[in-house]
């Protein structure tokens, strides 16, 4: 498979990448690794496990070209895909190389492996013609704040707050539809690998999932995406980038406080509550980025010392 990538001649990139392949003795793989992207001056979050890798980074074209380069000097890498999105700046503000134990985590009793047992991955276009049956159950595989600005047309939104809350979700909610055709899809693709591993351990049988996930289906020059409904949210200072590139690109977000169509997230301004809300322009401004009144009069003395010490 060949990289995803838009072509618009801006100075940094964004990777998003991953792969299941065994890595022995991984904590130091990731001490290296660590190493060589510092050195190389990309910032991002990099997840290292047993099991494989997972990570986001942004650098200037130069420098993720030869991070590209290097990982596919590595035997282990050298097929692994990456989206390639374009941006005018660093997306990140720090980097993160961490060894961990898995590269999803799933509350599930029996240990999951992707390369042994996952659905069936289906192209952006085969995905797209599944879609369209009527007796097809679509189930977004992420959070509900991500379901939230943006989902296929028809998909499921799991009432999860994280992905360990899946398992759980599935016992209690599809366990009559077994015989049926699950499809399901995430941002990039790795968290399908094991939820779609979860669903055939659960009695499933016609499982499959996004390959490469939404990033990859908004980029595919055949379906521009057209099936997907408002942003996708991603993990990064962009906090949504545009799927859908046809002239039925909607919104689906509403705003927390007046309800009017919106799909952009910020963070309350009370450092203590700090809660994501989809919030318009109009009203940021009103409620001073406060998500509520409680948080808005908790943070008035903090506020008034502050101004205090500013005039000592
Ligand atoms: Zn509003
Ligand atoms: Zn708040």
């Amino acid at each position: 498979m060949t990289d995803i990538q838009d072509h618009t001649n801006k100075p940094y990139r964004i990777l998003l990448y991953y792969k299941y392949v065994p890595i022995e003795n991984y904590e130091l793989f990731a001490a290296e690794h660590l190493q060589y992207c510092k050195e190389l001056g990309v910032k991002g979050r990099i997840l290292v496990a047993h099991q494989g890798i997972n990570g986001t980074l942004s650098g200037t074209v130069e420098q993720t070209e030869a991070y590209i380069a290097h990982m596919r000097s590595n035997p282990l890498f050298t097929d692994m895909v990456y989206k390639i999105d374009e941006s005018d700046s660093h997306v990140f503000k720090k980097l993160f190389v961490r060894p961990k134990k898995e590269l999803v985590t799933l509350r599930y009793e029996k240990p999951l492996d992707p390369n042994v047992r996952t659905g069936k991955h289906l192209s952006p276009k085969e995905f797209h013609e599944q879609l369209q049956r009527d007796d097809v159950i679509i189930i977004d595989g992420r959070n509900d704040y991500e379901y939230d600005i943006g989902h296929f047309r028809g998909a499921i939104r799991p009432t999860v707050e994280s992905f360990r809350e899946f398992p759980q979700w599935i016992r209690n909610n599809l366990k009559d539809a077994k015989d049926k055709t699950i499809l399901t899809y995430c941002t990039g693709g790795i968290r399908c690998e094991t939820l779609t591993g979860v669903l055939l351990e659960e009695g499933f049988n016609d499982v499959a999932q996004l390959d490469g996930g939404i990033v990859t289906y908004g980029k595919d020059e055949e379906v521009q995406g057209r099936l997907f409904d408002g942003k996708c949210y991603v993990f990064d200072e962009r906090i949504s980038v545009r799927v859908n590139n046809t002239d039925e690109d909607i919104v689906v977000g509403t705003c927390y406080h007046c309800g009017k169509p919106e799909d952009r997230y910020i963070n309350c301004a009370d450092d203590l509550c700090h809660r994501q809300h989809i919030c318009c322009e109009e009203c940021e401004e009103e409620h001073a980025a406060y998500c509520s009144d409680e948080c808005e009069a908790n943070d008035a003395p903090k506020r008034q010392l502050k101004v205090l010490q500013s005039h000592r």
